[in-house]
């Protein structure tokens, strides 16, 4: 028994069901489920909320989601390994966990789920950034989650939470701040996680605002900003030039100094500079 359910220690279910962690399938368990009851709480009121988990693995994170009070939890798992596992959780928390075997980038998981939705997941790092840019971008804003609470590698993390000025400022600190409150909430070191990677991590909570920081277009905005950081070390004037041929007037007309350089910025620069683009 465990400290947070009647379910069986992380460390006995690992070994019961054979789950030698899998580098290609970025493999890096939380045993410790103090720590993810913890990381849990930080995902905000689950009592109210269905929690969408990608990557449950062992369920270390399934079961401090469902301890915590989640209404209800869908986990979208690529490793068909970890089925019985997760079974054993759906019979421990009856009508309130739904697994389904596949490949997060490939499912559509709405149809199971009733809003208010929340997102939590421990994923590898490539697959982590792919879902991530993927729910800043949806069709329609504000978009089907109200909240995502996700580990990184902390590099990751840094660039999702980065400002002007910092070597971490890019494309995905824009693209998050500008339709969400993002903050780190949680540094782990490699120990935490078995087998432990080779880089810290750390958890990043994004809450979806109702409507964008600053009017702008989104696919005006995404170029412009694409472009800039594409080359980065190069002055606007010149970094820009594909996207205007009077680029110069633009940038001066959005306040912007033509000799600046992208990562000095501000998202509401950038806004105001993609809604000049967008004159025509
Ligand atoms: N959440 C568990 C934990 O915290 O211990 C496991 C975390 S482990 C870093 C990542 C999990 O994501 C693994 O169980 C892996 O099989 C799964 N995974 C990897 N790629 C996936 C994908 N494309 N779709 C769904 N799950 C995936």
């Amino acid at each position: 028994m465990s400290a947070i359910d009647n379910l069986p220690p992380l460390r006995d279910v690992i070994a019961t069901h054979e789950l030698s962690a899998r580098k290609s399938l970025g493999q890096n368990f939380l045993l410790d489920l103090n720590l993810t009851a913890k990381i849990a709480r930080q995902a905000g009121d689950l009592e109210g909320s269905d929690v969408l988990e990608i990557g449950p693995g062992p369920g270390g994170l399934t079961r401090g989601l469902l301890a915590e009070g989640a209404r209800k939890v869908l986990a979208i798992e690529k490793d068909p390994r970890c089925m019985p596992a997760l079974a054993e959780i759906a019979e421990a928390y009856p009508n309130r966990f739904e697994v389904i075997n596949g490949d997060a980038l490939e499912i559509d998981p709405l149809a199971h789920l009733t809003p208010p939705i929340r997102v939590a997941a421990n994923l590898p790092y490539n697959v982590g950034t792919e879902l991530l840019v993927r729910w800043l971008t949806p069709k329609e804003w504000p978009p089907f989650w109200q909240s995502l609470t996700l580990m990184f590698q902390r590099e990751v993390a840094e660039r999702i939470v980065a400002t002007p000025g910092n070597k971490a400022y890019g494309r995905l600190a824009l693209l998050a701040q500008w339709r969400a409150d993002a903050k780190i909430v949680l540094s782990l070191p490699p120990e935490a996680f078995s087998p432990p990677p080779k880089v810290h991590s750390a958890v990043v909570h994004l809450t979806a605002l109702e409507t964008p920081r600053f009017e702008a277009d989104p696919k005006v905005l995404n170029l412009v900003v694409a472009t800039a950081f594409n080359q980065r070390r190069k002055m606007l004037r010149s970094s820009l030039k594909s996207v205007s041929s009077d680029i110069e007037d633009r940038l001066i007309a959005a306040g912007i100094k033509p000799t600046e350089r992208a990562e000095q910025v501000s998202l509401e620069e950038f806004c105001a500079l993609a809604r000049e683009v967008a004159k025509g």
